[in-house]
């Protein structure tokens, strides 16, 4: 019986990876036509001062709105994109719908805020980047200084001389590096210390557990100390209750990111957001 049982086990763990890559044939084929067929959305985040709880930026993240799945979150193609190498047309895609939208908030009244944009490795390492960005801010007229890219250190370990070259280059234009979900996967802090940084952002897998983790809170004290001694930027991202918000301006967090503030949302919903955010400032 046992043997059976295990056999079947196979069976079914063998049918779920048929099913598994089967999913994701299928969802390669789709996403091969989702730009042309304008299925993905930009939504944006807010990034708030610590202190004043103003609103001091946002981060842009793709949604794809598949005509029979509905949405699909980053989580389940982005990978997708980044092996079939269609994360290059659609990251120049992400560059340029987030750049012009900013630029109309600008228009419609709004104070210029920075924005940034998560770029994979396939598409950091591409060398038509740097002509891609500087074409988008050409066209939009959005000055370098309100881009921010954020990346992962995983982009440095796959070829650190080009991400040096890349870095350097977006650098001398003037556009913000961000290392994003710093503290996970590939860490091992040299990137703070070769690459033009000038800010990290947290992994919300240690703002998760603040303030009662204790190894949760006692690293994420240490990197904003840490990025406070190397002059950089700190932001946490994932806050959701007022605990952790607690805790980090206890530690003096410089910025927060997260669902207690707000979700991502779409550009009309984000206008409204900002709109609001100024009157109740006034
Ligand atoms: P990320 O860059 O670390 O983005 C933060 C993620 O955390 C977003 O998920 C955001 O919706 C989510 N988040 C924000 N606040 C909270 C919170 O308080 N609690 C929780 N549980 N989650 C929160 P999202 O939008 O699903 O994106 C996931 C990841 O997909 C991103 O992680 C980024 O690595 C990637 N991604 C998103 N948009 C793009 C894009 O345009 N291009 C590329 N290459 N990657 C993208
Ligand atoms: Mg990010
Ligand atoms: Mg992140
Ligand atoms: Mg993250």
């Amino acid at each position: 019986a046992a043997k059976e049982s295990g056999k079947n086990g196979i069976q079914r763990y063998s049918a779920e990876l048929h099913k598994q890559s089967f999913e994701r044939r299928a969802l390669e084929a789709d996403l091969k036509n989702a730009l042309h067929n304008h299925e993905f959305e930009m939504f944006y985040q807010a990034k708030l001062d610590s202190q004043s709880i103003e609103i001091i930026g946002m981060e842009a993240l793709i949604r794809w709105h598949h005509p029979n799945l509905g949405l699909v979150e980053p989580a389940d193609f982005i990978s997708i994109a980044e092996d079939t190498g269609l994360i290059i047309p659609i990251g120049k895609w992400v560059i340029e719908t987030a750049c012009r939208q900013n630029m109309q908030w600008l228009k419609n009244g709004n104070r210029l805020l920075p924005i940034a944009v998560n770029l994979s490795p396939k598409q950091f390492n591409d060398e038509r980047l740097l002509d891609d960005i500087l074409k988008i801010l050409s066209e939009t007229q959005m000055p370098a200084e309100y881009l921010v890219v954020e990346i992962t250190e995983r982009i440095v370990v796959e070829d650190a001389v080009n991400a040096n070259k890349v870095l350097r280059a977006l650098k001398e234009l003037g556009v913000g590096l961000a290392i994003d979900d710093l503290g996970v996967g590939y860490s091992s802090f040299s990137s703070l210390e070769i690459f033009p940084v000038d800010s990290v952002k947290i992994d919300r897998s240690f703002i998760h557990g603040l303030p009662e983790n204790q190894s949760n809170s006692a690293i994420t004290e240490a990197i904003i100390n840490m990025a406070d001694r190397l002059g950089l930027n700190v932001i946490a991202e994932g806050v959701e209750t007022i605990e952790q918000l607690e805790f980090l301006r206890k530690y003096q967090c410089p910025q927060l990111q997260g669902f207690y503030f707000n979700k991502p949302m779409p550009a009309d919903e984000f206008e409204k957001y900002l709109n609001n955010s100024k009157q109740s400032l006034a």
